[in-house]
C-alpha cells in the first residue's frame, strides 16, 4: 500500500530533458543548480530523500563558509532549495539502467516502470556503506547494527555501543555517539587513523571512548537483538567479549555504479574513472561526486565536481 502510494505521489507529467542528474546528493544538487543556471532543462533523479550521504551524519564542520559548523540536515535542505529556485526539478525515482542510444540521446529506466530521455546524463549515485561480512551482521542489521549513527543512535542512548572503522566517517560518528553514550568502543584494525588528525585527536581524548585498536570484530551476538561483539586482537590473536546493545559500521564505501557499468570505466575499486572535467569513457556522460574516482570525498570536493560536469554537459548539448 505504502509502495503504491508512493508511486502516486511521484508521477510526472514531463520525461523529456536536456539534463539528467542521477542522484540528490551534494554533487548532483550542484550539479542541478549550475545546469539550471546554463538555462538547460534539468531534472534530478533520486530514489531516497535530496541530501545524499550527507543526510546520514548530524553536523558538517568543513563546509566552508560556515566556521561554527552547520547542522548536515539544515545543509542538504539549503542544497535542494538551491537547485530548485535555480529552476531544476526533483523527482522521486530509482534508476534501473541506463542506454545510450545515439549522440544527445540517452534513456534512463526507473524501478518504477517509466522511462526518462536527456541529451546528456551526469552520474553522481554515490556509495553504500561496506558490509563487514561476519556472522551475525545481516541477521541483525536493523535490531542493533547499523550504518547509520544519526539514524539509529538515539534508540541506544546511554546504553553501552561500538564503532568499527578509522577513516573520517568512523571518527566523526564516534564523536557524535559518544555524546548520547559514556561507554563507546572505536574498534579499528590498526593503531593509525585514516580519518583527518583533528578528529582522530579528539576520539582518543575523549573520555567516553575506548579504543580498541588492532582488531577486528569476527562475530555478532545476540538473539533478536544485539548483545555484543567478538573482536579479535590481530597482532596477539587473542579474542574477547564486549558487551554492547549496538554496533555502527563504518568501513568504507562501496560506488553505485550497477545501471551504467556497461557505459563507465572505472578503477580497481569499482569508482568511475572520470578526466578533470567529469567526462566518463561514454561522450555525454559525466560522473561527479563519491561514485568517481579521486582521492579526497568531501562535501566540498563533491559540489567542485557537480559544477565542473554540468559545466561540461552544457558544453556538449551546446556543441
Ligand atoms: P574510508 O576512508 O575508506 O575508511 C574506511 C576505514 O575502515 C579505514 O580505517 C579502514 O581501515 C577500515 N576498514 C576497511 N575495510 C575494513 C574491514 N573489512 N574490516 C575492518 N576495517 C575496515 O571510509 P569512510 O570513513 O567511510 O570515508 C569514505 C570517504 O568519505 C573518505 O574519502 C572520507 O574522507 C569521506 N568523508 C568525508 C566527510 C566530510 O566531508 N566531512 C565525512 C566522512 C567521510 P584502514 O585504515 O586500515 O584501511
Amino acid at each position: 500500500m505504502q509502495l503504491f502510494l508512493m508511486e502516486e505521489s511521484t508521477s510526472v507529467s514531463k520525461t523529456e530533458y536536456d539534463l539528467i542528474i542521477i542522484g540528490g546528493g551534494p554533487a548532483g544538487l550542484t550539479a542541478a543548480m549550475y545546469g539550471a543556471r546554463y538555462k538547460l532543462d534539468t531534472a534530478v533523479l533520486e530514489k531516497e530523500t535530496p541530501g545524499g550521504q550527507v543526510t546520514l551524519t548530524d553536523f558538517v564542520e568543513n563546509y566552508p563558509g560556515f566556521p561554527q559548523g552547520i547542522e548536515a540536515s539544515q545543509l542538504a535542505k539549503l542544497f535542494e532549495e538551491h537547485a530548485k529556485v535555480a529552476g531544476a526539478e526533483i523527482i522521486s525515482r530509482q534508476v534501473s539502467k541506463l542506454v545510450k542510444h545515439g549522440e544527445k540521446d540517452f534513456e534512463i529506466f526507473t524501478y518504477h516502470g517509466d522511462s526518462f530521455r536527456a541529451k546528456s546524463v551526469i552520474i553522481a549515485t554515490g556509495c553504500n556503506p561496506r558490509r563487514l561480512g561476519v556472522p551475525g551482521e545481516k541477521e541483525l542489521t536493523g535490531r542493533g547494527v547499523s550504518y547509520c549513527a544519526v539514524c539509529d543512535g538515539p534508540f541506544f542512548k546511554d546504553k553501552p555501543m561500538a564503532v568499527v572503522g578509522g577513516g573520517e566517517s568512523a571518527l566523526t560518528e564516534a564523536l557524535y555517539l559518544a555524546k548520547l553514550t559514556d561507554k563507546l568502543y572505536l574498534i579499528h584494525r590498526r593503531d593509525q587513523f585514516r580519518g583527518a588528525r583533528v578528529l582522530g585527536d579528539r576520539v582518543r581524548n575523549h573520555p567516553n571512548i575506548e579504543l580498541v585498536l588492532n582488531s577486528v570484530v569476527t562475530e555478532i551476538h545476540g538473539e533478536d537483538k544485539v548483545e555484543g561483539v567478538t573482536v579479535k586482537n590481530k597482532l596477539t590473536g587473542e579474542t574477547g567479549r564486549l558487551d554492547v546493545d549496538a554496533v555502527f559500521i563504518y568501513i568504507g564505501l562501496i560506488p553505485n555504479i550497477e545501471p551504467f557499468k556497461e557505459l563507465v570505466e572505472t578503477d580497481d575499486a569499482g569508482f568511475i574513472k572520470t578526466d578533470e572535467r567529469m567526462r566518463t569513457s561514454t561522450d555525454g556522460l559525466f560522473a561527479a561526486g563519491d561514485v568517481r574516482s579521486k582521492n579526497l570525498r568531501q562535501i566540498v570536493t563533491a559540489v567542485a565536481d557537480g559544477a565542473l560536469a554540468a559545466t561540461s554537459a552544457d558544453e556538449y548539448i551546446n556543441s
